[in-house]
Parts: structure tokens; C-alpha cells; sequence
């Protein structure tokens, strides 16, 4: 194929249930749009066949090119490896390979980038999650609102198109604790939010178990904000005032009035309260430093295995 108009970058982990559906529907869009398109399916390591199918359809489909990874590297990482090898001329379009992003929304985000814009994001309307998870993406935005230095939108995900221009500029950026979402928005230029319904998964279940969310949304928080260390400070400033309070106090009630203190209890009450609050400030710091330490290694993001398309074997032969 020649250079294509639009990629559409899926990565896959364990999705062999729904693979034939996704396949479907993209074949689907791909008869049907105007665009040039080419598809580039990222085997994040996959333990089921997921990464066999995509093999067997980029050596039969020239639309398809299937990029896998040594090993399971996580969604954000699997997608980075995607963005690497694009080739389009214009765009880039992210999809779940679970159909929660509708892909035939891309005629849709591609008349936004025709009016201008660089970021198109998908805006969820209807999260079909249940309320306690609701719950907490309610409060993470929240929060990254108040202290981040980027501007996240609420209720987005990786769901977007962007122009190639962009997806350049996010090559270039060698973040090893990637939050894709967050860099995004960081990059700047036009972008846009365009609405949409959510629908569940098609096939299989979630592959972000509750540990790995909350990570995700750590990484968010801490490579996208300085505030909790800034925190660190003005909770000691505050306990210092509190002690010399407390000092001041002790001192004008012992030269002044007969009582003695009964400071055993209190004493103890203070020492381990404010063991606790050095815990949890010297684990802020450690969530910077293991940042640091991460990066400081210069390991490579991903290991790319193979690179499989039609072409490219054909190439070779
Ligand atoms: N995924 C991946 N590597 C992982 C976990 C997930 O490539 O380690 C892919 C997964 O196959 C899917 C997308 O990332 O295409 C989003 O994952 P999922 O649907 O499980 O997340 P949820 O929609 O529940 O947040
Ligand atoms: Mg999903």
C-alpha cells in the first residue's frame, strides 16, 4: 500500500475473543470510508492466540500491519510502540481492540481535523462502569484539576485522532512513565473534545485489573504535578508552628498556674502521629525518586519483536 491518509493504532493484549468482531468492524469501515486506511494492531505479549491472528492477517491483508512486543508492556507502553511505527500522511486514530471506541467515529473526528484541529478526543457520555469506580474517576479528576499543570479533560481516554504532527512530537518525548492522555493534552496545539456513548466491552473481560488503575492514575497524577512535594513542605511549616504552639503553651501554663502536665498520652499521640504523616511524605518522595530512577536507566520503552505486513514479506522474499 502507499502511504496512508490514517492509521489506526489498536493494542491488544488477550483479545482473541474479540478479535473477529474488531476485524469485522474495521474491515467494515475500511470498505466503506473515503480515507485511506492502515491498521496497526500491537500484540502486547499476549498469552492467548491474539498475537497468531494478527500475524495471519497482516500476511494476508495489506491493510494490517501487526507489531509485537517481546513481552506484555502495559497499554500505554503497547500504544507507544504503535505510535513509532506510523506511517500516515495525515493522522492517527487510537482504538481499544475491544470496540468500546467505536471506529466508525472517524469520519466524525476527521471532519474536526479538517476544520483545523490537531487533537480530536473521544469525550465519554455514558460510563457503564459501576459507581464506586464512577466514583473514583470522579475524584481523580478532581484532583489533577487542582494540582496538575496540564489541562486533562474530564472523561477521556486514549480514544483519539491525532494529526501526524502531533504523534511526532509524542515520539519524541522519552518519558518513561507515560501517561499518553496527560502528555496529550501537554503537547498542545488546537484540540477538541467530540462526545460520545460508551459501550461495554464486546468480548472478554478488562484487562486494567484495580491495582494497575490505580498506578495509571498515580502516574497521572505524579508526572503531571509538583504539588505533592510542595505539600511535603507546608505540612512541616504547619507541624513546626504546631509544636512551638504547643511550647509556648506548656511554658506560660508552668510558670503560671499550679497544674502539672499530664503529658504522657499526649506525647505519645503527637510522636506517632507525626511518624505517620513522615511515612507517608517520604513516600511521596519515593514515588519522584523511583520516577527518577526509572528514567535515570534509559531502558527502552518496549521491545519491538517483529514487524509483520504483507508487504514487508513480500519484501523479503
Ligand atoms: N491492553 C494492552 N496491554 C495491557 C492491558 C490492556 O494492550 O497490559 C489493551 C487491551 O487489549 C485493550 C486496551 O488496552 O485493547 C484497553 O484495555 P481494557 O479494555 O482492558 O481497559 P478498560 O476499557 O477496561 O479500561
Ligand atoms: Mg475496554
Amino acid at each position: 500500500m502507499l502511504v496512508p491518509q490514517i492509521n489506526i493504532v489498536i493494542p491488544l493484549y488477550n483479545e482473541s475473543e474479540v478479535f473477529h468482531l474488531l476485524v469485522e468492524r474495521l474491515n467494515q469501515l475500511m470498505d466503506s470510508s473515503e480515507l485511506s486506511i492502515e491498521v496497526i494492531l500491537v500484540d502486547d505479549g499476549s498469552k492467548d492466540n491474539t498475537a497468531l491472528q494478527m500475524v495471519g492477517l497482516a500476511q494476508s491483508d495489506s491493510r494490517y500491519k501487526a507489531v509485537l512486543l517481546s513481552r506484555n508492556f502495559g497499554h500505554q507502553l503497547a500504544l507507544s510502540a504503535g505510535y513509532s511505527v506510523v506511517n500516515a500522511s495525515e493522522a492517527v486514530f487510537v482504538i481499544d481492540g475491544d470496540l468500546q471506541d467505536p471506529p466508525e467515529l472517524l469520519d466524525s473526528f476527521y471532519s474536526k481535523l479538517k476544520e483545523g484541529y490537531e487533537v480530536v478526543y473521544g469525550v465519554r457520555r455514558g460510563r457503564k462502569e459501576h459507581w464506586m469506580l464512577k466514583a473514583a474517576f470522579s475524584l481523580f479528576y478532581v484532583i489533577i484539576k487542582r494540582i496538575a499543570y496540564i489541562d486533562l479533560p474530564r472523561d477521556t481516554g486514549d480514544f483519539a485522532l491525532l494529526s501526524r504532527r502531533v504523534v511526532d512530537v509524542l515520539n519524541t518525548m522519552p518519558e518513561q512513565s507515560r501517561y499518553l492522555r496527560g502528555m496529550r493534552a501537554w503537547v498542545g496545539f488546537k484540540q477538541t473534545g467530540l462526545p460520545y456513548e460508551r459501550p461495554a466491552r464486546a468480548e472478554g473481560e478488562t484487562k486494567y485489573r484495580l491495582r494497575k488503575r490505580l498506578s495509571f492514575a498515580l502516574n497521572g497524577i505524579f508526572s503531571f504535578s509538583e504539588a505533592p512535594v510542595k505539600w511535603i513542605s507546608s505540612l512541616g511549616m504547619g507541624s513546626i508552628g504546631l509544636a512551638v504552639l504547643y511550647f509556648i503553651y506548656t511554658l506560660i501554663k508552668r510558670f503560671f498556674t499550679d497544674e502539672v502536665q499530664p503529658g504522657f498520652t499526649g506525647l505519645l499521640f503527637v510522636i506517632i502521629l507525626f511518624s505517620g504523616v513522615q511515612l507517608v511524605c517520604i513516600g511521596i518522595l519515593g514515588e519522584y525518586v523511583l520516577r527518577i530512577f526509572f528514567q535515570v536507566k534509559g531502558r527502552p520503552l518496549y521491545i519491538i519483536k517483529d514487524v509483520v505486513s504483507k508487504n514487508k514479506s513480500e519484501e523479503a522474499r
